[in-house]
């Protein structure tokens, strides 16, 4: 009996117990965060396994060494940034330009403004802006002229317009 008092005793042992539960619980816990965590962040799976490790060995100690370590974005931020740079290129490369002076152009223009290269024409019956190159609108189905060529009637110059 060791002069304990076998009711303390008891409640120690469960105490205990608990504690250890919790301890391990925890532990368990912490590796798995890890595991899950790094896999987020890389598909390595040498990466993967030696963070896990870390954790399973120097717990704590080996969280915080991983916490300072770990890739700072995880593959869905990595994925996301990279279509945000995706759509801003884009953005850039899809600024018009004039085709024969290099003119920054709007894409509603019928002529650029710096060189008056014709750019677009108006569709015949529905008035709406057309590619030079289209002999047909697509937005009402009209034939129009053939291509005109973008040196072409750079601008409306009705004295010079044949007369028949
Ligand atoms: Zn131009
Ligand atoms: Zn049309």
């Amino acid at each position: 009996m060791l002069g304990a008092d076998p009711n303390l005793n008891t409640i120690l042992q469960i105490a205990i117990g608990f504690l250890s539960a919790f301890a391990i619980s925890l532990y368990l816990s912490l590796v798995i965060w890890t595991f899950r965590d790094i896999r987020s962040r890389t598909r390595d799976v040498f990466a993967q396994l030696l963070a896990t490790l870390l954790v399973v060995v120097l717990n704590f100690a080996g969280l915080l060494l991983y916490l300072i370590l770990r890739p700072k974005e995880t593959l869905t931020q990595a994925y996301e940034r990279a279509l945000e740079e995706e759509a801003l290129l884009r953005d850039v490369e899809e600024r018009l330009t004039c085709p024969s002076c290099r003119a920054p152009i709007e894409k509603d223009f019928m002529i650029c403004p710096e060189c008056q290269t014709r750019l677009r024409r108006k569709c015949t019956k529905c008035g709406r802006l057309l590619d030079l190159r289209w002999t047909t609108c697509p937005y009402c189905v009209t034939d129009v002229q053939a291509p005109l060529s973008r040196r072409d009637e750079s601008l409306p110059r009705p004295e010079m317009e044949p007369q028949r």
